[in-house]
């Protein structure tokens, strides 16, 4: 039986070469060899001698041309050459390849190239913007190469983990109807039926829950979705999830498979296993880091400082929720910068910012800070114990609504304490227990945290209708150093449920019917007990290729704006192209 294509060596012998640029070494010494590539570099020694560096997708090889060679970079050529050792004092130790050459070589002109718009290396730095507009040639740069082949290692663990798992690969459509996840959505205009639209879906969700009706037990896919939000490091209006569904689980199952999926892809990426995911609730979380996806490569834990402050007589911190954080050698910071972290916390929405700087002496330490003086003896005492801060240190504290002090708290840790989201070492992590409901629309109905089809607690189930703000959900997120990287949750796959839910969201039965139903519909001939989840694909393989933006680990991204500098789209409609989707443009509302 033949190797899977994947595990058999890469020769990389074509009816144009017989070996890779890179992949030559001393074992190769005497070998006539054909490499074919692109010329990365071009010397000439007088008229007798040209040096070419030939690049593929492999590395670079030199090559020795006898003569003059008449072609310039990123001219496409096939050199014929003997592989020799390097003479003495010219071996390149910084070159995988560096220690032979290809001597005497015939090259063939495959195509010539105009100039370049930039040189192909990783060390030049270049506008993102011209990048983009010549992104064949910007991918030709190794670390761009090295990001995509990397991307299709982890796809190819993900696969495999989903395969030996029991998952069934199935496409659901690109044309679709509107899911209700919150995110806006692309719409795409229906030439044969003018006036009417289909949606590009956000995901998948609707298509797989009706693959568990249709019993499929186990779904995945690798899933393009497609929002029109605005675009940040690590968001692009189109991105890839892994996508999938299972009937007859619990949560537990949901997260036993996707742990398992995401650790294989992280060993296959980095060469090493992570250990198991911890799991936090979103309580915990919030509490503990002031925010969902906390980053667990530091610790700097947000501190109880409501038990000191109980009776206090200082009235900023009379409040609901007091808590601070440790700086460690934070009392060094200056007074401006203090004032700059005082404004960030006011613009995250908190009446002030306390610090103290801890000082040390002969008595102990003791506190620096404006607000000193309004504090008892005691409470400076227990403020240093409940927080542990020692001399050097700095303290910060929020008093204010326990949400709210969390939040600024953990924002201002991961500002302070926080590292490159794709430095190692990779911390994974389950928040659990997320509400049901996040915040109220205009009408003062709640609104689903993760999607109207997300099953409530079951703890807390009675109090739907009485304290909506309280229930618990079945959603669960994977956070990995402190960026989220996927959601999924367990289903109302029960009409009563469902329709309880509805009427807590404010969406009326007819509204329903209109908007999903054919979910609902589909749901009363036998909808199994189900629930899933998504990995975003796009940030795991950035944070393993160590890059802070997506962008560098897709092939063809659009810019911050929404442009791709490479095509132009998107582009004005063709004069007749809006009539025959029966559209008239009207003036714009800004
Ligand atoms: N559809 C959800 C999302 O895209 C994932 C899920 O609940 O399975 O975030």
């Amino acid at each position: 039986m033949t190797a899977p294509e994947s595990s058999r060596p890469p020769s990389g012998a074509t009816a144009l070469r017989t070996h890779l640029c890179g992949t030559l070494g001393p074992d190769d010494v005497g070998a006539r060899v054909t490499v074919c590539g692109w010329v990365a570099k071009r010397r000439e020694h007088g008229e007798h001698l040209a040096f070419l560096d030939l690049r593929d997708h492999t590395g670079v090889v030199q090559c020795v041309v006898p003569g003059t060679v008449d072609v310039r970079s990123e001219y496409v050529l096939a050199v014929t050459g003997e592989v020799r050792r390097r003479p003495e004092g010219t071996v390149n130790p910084d070159l995988p390849t560096g220690d032979v050459e290809l001597g005497d070589c015939a090259v063939e002109v495959l195509n010539p190239a105009e100039p370049p718009p930039f040189v192909v290396d990783d060390r030049v730095e270049v506008d993102e913007v011209v990048r983009l507009r010549h992104r064949y040639v910007d991918l030709r740069r190794p670390r761009m190469q090295a990001n995509l082949r990397l991307r299709a290692g982890v796809n190819r663990a993900l696969r495999a983990a989903m395969d030996r798992q029991g998952f069934v690969e199935v496409e659901t459509p690109l044309l679709w109807a509107p899911t209700p996840e919150g995110a806006r959505e692309f719409t795409v205009p229906s030439r044969l039926h003018p006036g009417a639209a289909y949606v590009l879906p956000q995901s998948p969700q609707l298509a797989k829950q009706l693959l568990m009706v249709a019993g499929l037990d186990r779904y995945y896919q690798f899933a393009r979705c497609l929002r029109d939000e605005d675009l940040r490091a690590d968001r692009q209006f189109e991105f890839t999830q892994l996508d999938l569904e299972a009937s007859f689980v619990d949560q537990d199952d949901v997260l036993a498979v996707v742990a398992e999926a995401v650790l294989d892809a992280a060993e296959a990426a980095t060469g090493e296993r992570p250990g198991p995911v911890p799991r936090l609730t979103w309580a915990e979380a919030l509490d503990r880091y002031g925010t969902d996806k906390p980053d667990l490569r530091f610790g700097m834990e947000l501190c109880e400082l409501g038990a000191v402050f109980a009776r206090t007589g200082f009235r900023a911190f009379a409040a609901p929720c007091v808590k601070g954080i440790v700086v460690g050698e934070g009392a060094s910071l200056t007074r401006s910068r203090l004032d700059v972290l005082t404004e960030r916390a006011q613009a995250l929405g908190a009446k002030g910012l306390a610090w103290f700087r801890v000082t040390g002496g002969e008595g102990g330490p003791g506190l620096e800070s404006p607000v000193a003086k309004f504090l008892s003896d005691e409470e400076q005492t227990g403020l240093l114990q409940a927080t542990g801060a020692g001399p050097g240190d700095l303290v910060l504290v929020v008093a204010d609504e326990h949400r709210l002090a969390c939040t600024v708290l953990g924002a201002l840790r991961t500002e302070l304490g926080g590292r490159p989201v794709s430095e190692g070492p990779y911390r994974f992590l389950w928040v659990v227990d997320f509400p049901l409901f996040d915040g109220v629309d205009d009408q003062g109905h709640p609104v689903a945290a993760h999607h109207p089809f997300t099953m409530p607690h079951p703890d807390d189930l009675d109090l739907l209708e009485s304290d909506p703000a309280a229930v618990r959900s079945r959603a669960y997120d994977l956070v990995l150093n402190g960026w989220e990287l996927g959601s999924g949750s367990v289903r109302v796959h029960r009409a009563d449920i469902q329709r309880r839910i509805f009427t807590a969201l404010g969406i009326a039965e007819d509204e329903a019917a209109s908007r999903f139903g054919f979910l609902l519909g589909a749901f009363r001939y036998g909808a199994p007990p189900h629930a899933g989840f998504a990995v975003g694909i796009d940030r795991l393989v950035a944070i393993f290729a160590g890059e802070d933006s997506i962008r560098e680990v897709i092939a063809f991204p659009k810019t911050q704006s929404g442009w791709d500098p490479m095509t132009d789209a998107p582009k004005p409609l063709a004069p007749g192209a809006l009539a025959d989707l029966g559209l008239k443009p009207l003036p714009r509302r800004d």
